[in-house]
């Protein structure tokens, strides 16, 4: 098999120019990715193409939580939140060193949007309906105990709160480790590469794609079956390469994270948080930082790289500063964040917060699918609606029965665990001291890389890169060769999530990786620089709270 490297780019691309598939994913984030692996596992001959990198788009840049859908019971979906409950403890088992439980601690405060009473009924109906396993369950608790566990709360303030259980998880490798399983299971993926025209056949039914190569300029004609429109908050755009819908289908909403030091806001745990406009907020903890979201306002902007405003900052800073009164946060303490779109299926005359988040499915005249809408946790189900559409044509047209949905049984790449986590970790962090890791980095390997770190340690046995710590040289060897990367900004941002968990790796070591990559790329000299200047404009925008 051919390695899921950029180096081998042009064995798929010509792939995906010569042979015919049944069914092709416009879109690479989180819904593109799990449809590709339900065609695949279905014995579909699928393919993907992603004009960005791989979860360039919202599906890098959420809260990171699989969650159990508590939110959605103050708008009443029960049925959502039911399902949302259920798809959390599938891609739990899935994926499990990318789904870690992660302790939830919601504070209530004098004049807080929920009540004692409130809390109590909610999380109870939402235990219930999400099917919560026992010792996940939710834990009601006295002012005092809250405060004895997050002494940082508004003594003041506090009446009572509660424990509850949400799962984090990192949304790019989800996304890439989905994309990885369609591909061991001979599914085609490429970055970079831009759906531009639909093509039609005499009776204006969709026949395949014009597309685009980012990186080489070319122009590629790619014929399937069924093309599935995945493109998130591009829903609409790409929509209109169809021509046969011209009706908008969703509304963009920007929501903004902010990382700070841990050491600034030294929380015992995650805090979901009320904010005086009547939002809540999450402040997670996670490898020495703790970073703060979301905002969620309605967004008409570049779709592409949405900007973290200052009144976004100002609002997560002063969100947080209200709820812990001696944290004195600050702009400038700020060392960076993200920001996404929601790409939400249209509700006129709904406050951004009030839309609904489910998923829906649009069929046109020209064959075209197109799926808008919905959260990273439902991804599985999202890809099974879709292919069950295709099911059916299949059906119809030719009689045969793909069967149904298989992806609830299939662990993913990286995945593929059959001890305890703790156990297979406790392994390789012996691997890994016998190398020269220390357990803290064989670990963080394990938790980014899951069953993979056999192979991320392995090129430990050389030498380490010239000027990389072996830490990051056996992470940046394995993603070029088996992760896709094809720039800077993919392996710090999206495959390692450096540039926000470990900010000061990325400027200690930024020009050795780009060394590195421009030489085993070949890249000329303006490559190389451009791939350090986009590093450096990432670096530069959290530069003392800007
Ligand atoms: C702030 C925020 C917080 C969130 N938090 C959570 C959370 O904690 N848990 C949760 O479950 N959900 C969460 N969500 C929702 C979740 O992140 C999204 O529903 C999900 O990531 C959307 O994935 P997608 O694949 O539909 O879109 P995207 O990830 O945006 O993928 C679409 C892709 O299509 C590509 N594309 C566009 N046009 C073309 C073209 N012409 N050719 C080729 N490719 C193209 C884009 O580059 C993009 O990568 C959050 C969302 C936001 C914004």
């Amino acid at each position: 098999m051919i390695s899921f490297s950029n180096k081998n780019r042009n064995l798929f691309r010509d792939r995906l120019v010569n042979e015919k598939f049944d069914l092709l994913i416009i879109g690479g984030g989180v819904t593109g990715a799990g449809i590709l692996l339900d065609a695949q596992t279905r014995g579909l001959k699928a393919a993907l193409i992603e004009m960005q990198d791989f979860a360039q788009g919202t599906s890098s840049r959420s809260t990171k939580l699989i969650h159990g859908g508590l939110r959605y019971l103050k708008q009443f979906e029960f049925a959502l939140v039911a399902e949302v409950g259920k798809e959390r403890a599938i891609v739990h088992k899935n994926a499990p060193h990318l789904t870690i439980a992660e302790k939830m601690l919601l504070p209530l405060t004098e004049k807080g949007s929920i009540g004692k009473l409130g809390a109590r009924f909610g999380l109870w109906l939402y235990d219930f309906l999400a099917g919560v396993k026992k010792g996940e369950r939710r834990i009601m608790l006295s002012a005092e105990e809250v405060l004895k566990r997050e002494p940082l709360l508004d003594k003041t303030k506090t009446i009572g709160g509660a424990l509850y259980y949400e799962y984090r998880t990192d949304d790019a490798r989800l996304t890439f480790e989905i994309i990885k399983e369609a591909v061991l299971r001979d599914g085609l993926a490429l970055n970079y590469l831009k759906a531009e025209e639909m093509l039609f056949n005499g009776e204006r039914k969709i026949v395949g794609v014009k597309a685009k190569d980012l990186i080489t300029g070319d122009i590629c004609f790619i014929n399937a079956d069924y093309v599935i429109n995945a493109t998130g908050p591009w829903v609409d755009e790409t929509d209109a390469l169809d021509q046969s819908s011209k009706k908008s289908k969703i509304i963009h909403t920007k929501g903004v994270h902010i990382v700070i030091d841990h050491k600034k806001l030294p929380l015992g745990q995650s805090v979901y948080f009320d904010v005086p406009d009547g939002r809540m907020v999450f402040a997670i903890p996670r490898e020495g930082k703790t970073y703060i979201g979301t905002t969620d306002t309605f967004y008409t902007g570049d779709i592409v790289d949405p900007e973290i405003s200052l009144e976004d900052r100002e609002y997560l800073i002063n969100a947080t500063n209200q709820i812990f009164p001696n944290s004195d946060l600050k702009l400038s303490d700020i060392e960076s964040g993200w920001a996404g779109l929601r790409p939400l299926v249209r509700e006129e005359g709904k406050s951004p917060s009030a839309i609904s988040r489910k998923d829906e499915v649009f069929e046109y005249e020209s064959g075209l699918i197109t799926i808008a809408g919905g959260k990273l946790t439902g991804y599985r189900k999202m890809a099974e609606k879709v292919i069950d559409i295709i099911r059916k044509r299949i059906k119809v047209k030719i009689g045969q029965d793909i069967g149904y949905c298989q992806t609830a049984a299939i662990q993913l790449a990286g995945g593929k665990f059959s001890e305890s986590l703790e156990k297979v970790l406790a392994n390789y962090v012996k691997d890994g001291e016998r190398v020269g890791l220390s357990a803290k980095e064989t670990e963080k390997v394990f938790y980014r890389f899951g069953s993979n770190t056999e192979k991320v340690l392995k090129y430990a046995q050389e030498e380490a890169l010239e000027g990389i710590s072996l830490y990051w040289s056996i992470q940046l060897q394995y993603c070029l060769e088996e992760e896709m990367i094809a720039g800077a900004e993919d392996f710090f941002v999206r495959r390692t999530g450096a540039l926000y968990f470990d900010i000061d790796e990325v400027r200690k070591y930024k020009e050795a990786v780009v060394n590195h990559m421009s030489n085993y790329f070949q890249w000329p000299e303006n490559v190389r620089s451009s791939n350090l200047k986009s590093i450096d404009n990432l670096l530069f925008n959290f530069q003392g709270g800007k």
